[in-house]
């Protein structure tokens, strides 16, 4: 019983409680997690108690969603009050947040239960969840390999059968490409869609927070109980979220997919990948949709403009870590300037460093024209792409990821080859459209993930396309090799 929607039937016929699914995750993160390292913090007395009281609720007749007395992990940049939140930087050590998040607060009124916390690149900047104070996380399917990032330890837990779901923030490919290594479906939604009150902001024109969780119903039902508009994050969309999981009808008879002429093209992609790639979008014609090509001009310079917009705006918004209000502060500094200096220095990572150094260097005088002003230029022509394809097709299909699941350590002293590893998912966070990536097959015994994206605001048609998928399919089944989940109920 490791799937959302097992432990959700589950409850609802009250053959499981509550408590039960708390216990039997901290068993399983118990048993498996000294080798996964997916997960940085759990709160299980806590957890415990909201779990029991779930129960009582629910049994009294007041069963919230879906959702209800399910337990979930939540990457560590979104804040729960009175828990830590590290960002897995040294740079947040011992701080202790004061709030509640907006999705902790949703969650809540849905009535599910936030056992703990995930592993992640700090500060959300990577693709492996190397980066990181709390170490590496490993991928389930072969621990010597990377689960991908940032929201890796989401990804991994997920897939291992911790737990049925995990929450995760996607800036630039940070859902969908731990989900697409480690087996599970991950949902990037619209920019705007779930409140970002809480989340702490990497580059905030990209960042966006998502569910992972193994099929796309499930990601439709965590949807409904996050997204909606929030005076408390004046980017979040005004108009009433619509109730996703109602557009699941296991139908994709009659929409068109694009595939993008430049995704299928990618000299640099592993053949096994596309050619997995292209016969799961096979499988959607079979059920009845329409497969027509389009093209995404700017596909090419995807990579250097959103690497130019995310490093501007992390260097403004990590500007705040300084030493004096959050977190560790450098010891013996004899003034202001050093303790800044030093408190810093101490506390970031070198990948952090890398990226603060190069968005100010973007930002600054004579440089700002050069690189930044024109980055936001590519940005407003690859939307311009984007709306030129959705007059064509009503999804855009392609692989999530050029590669399955890379070996730990093995593009650690090449950041830029792991950057340029991003020129599929990127573009969804540019346009500020929503994405998916959803399991198509294995390569090399490793999974391979499916990417669709949609139309702003329409995460209905793109769910709807990804259970059609499921529905017809298995791959979102499979468990790693010697999976918990298959061992311990
Ligand atoms: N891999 C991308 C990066 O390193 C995406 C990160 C993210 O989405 N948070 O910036």
């Amino acid at each position: 019983m490791d799937s959302l929607e097992a432990q959700s039937a589950g409850l609802a016929a009250a053959e499981v409680s509550s408590v039960e699914l708390v216990d039997a995750a901290l068993a399983r993160i118990e048993a498996a997690d000294a080798t996964l390292n997916a997960v940085v913090g759990v709160r299980g007395d806590a957890a415990r108690a909201e779990a029991a009281a779930a129960d009582a609720r629910r049994s009294a007749g007041d069963r919230r969603s879906p959702l209800d007395g399910v337990p979930l992990l939540l990457k560590d940049n979104m804040v729960q009050q009175g828990e830590p939140t590290t960002c897995s930087s040294r740079i947040l050590e011992g701080f202790v947040s004061p709030y509640d998040s907006t999705v902790v607060t949703r969650l809540r009124e849905a009535g599910a239960i936030v056992l703990g916390r995930s592993n992640m690149d700090e500060f959300a900047m990577g693709s492996s969840t190397e980066h990181s104070v709390h170490g590496p996380a490993h991928n389930p399917w072969d621990t010597g390999r990377s689960c991908g990032g940032s929201s890796g330890g989401s990804a991994a837990a997920v897939s291992s059968g911790m737990l049925p779901f995990a929450l995760g923030s996607d800036t630039g490919g940070s859902i969908r490409q731990p989900a697409s290594f480690c087996g599970v479906t991950g949902l990037k939604p619209t920019y705007g869609r779930v409140s970002r009150f809480g989340l702490v902001a990497f580059a905030s024109s990209l960042d966006q927070i998502g569910p992972i969780a193994r099929t796309a119903r499930e990601c439709a039902w965590i949807l409904d109980a996050i997204a909606g508009h929030d005076a408390k994050d004046s980017t979040s969309i005004p108009e009433p979220a619509p109730r996703v999981s109602d557009a699941l009808d296991g139908d994709v008879s009659g929409l068109t997919i694009g595939m993008p002429r430049e995704y299928f093209e990618e000299d640099g992609a592993d053949p096994e990948v596309v050619s997995c790639v292209r016969a799961a979008i096979s499988e959607l014609e079979r059920g009845g949709a329409k497969l027509i090509e389009v093209d995404l001009p700017h596909t090419p310079f995807v990579v250097s403009t959103y690497y130019l917009v995310a490093t501007a705006e992390a260097s403004s918004n990590l500007a705040r870590y300084d030493g004096a209000r959050y977190g560790r502060r450098a010891e013996g500094v004899s003034d202001v300037d050093e303790m800044y200096r030093r408190s810093r220095s101490e506390g970031f990572g070198d990948e952090v460093k890398r990226r603060i150094l190069l968005g100010t260097y973007v930002l600054s005088a004579g440089y700002f024209d050069a690189y930044y002003r024109k980055a936001q230029q590519v940005r407003t022509l690859v939307r311009a792409d984007f709306e030129r394809a959705f007059a064509q097709c009503d999804v855009i299909a392609g692989p999530t990821y050029p590669e399955v699941a890379f070996e730990l350590g093995s593009k650690q002293d090449d950041p830029i080859n792991m950057y340029l590893s991003d020129v599929y998912t990127v573009s969804a966070n540019l346009a500020g459209l929503p994405a998916i990536s959803i399991p198509c097959g294995l390569v090399r015994d490793l999974p391979v993930g499916l990417q669709l994206q949609g139309r702003a605001m329409d995460e209905a048609t793109l769910l709807r396309v990804a259970d059609g998928f499921q529905g017809r399919t298995d791959h979102h089944d499979q468990r790693p090799p010697g999976h918990l989940g298959q061992a311990a109920r």
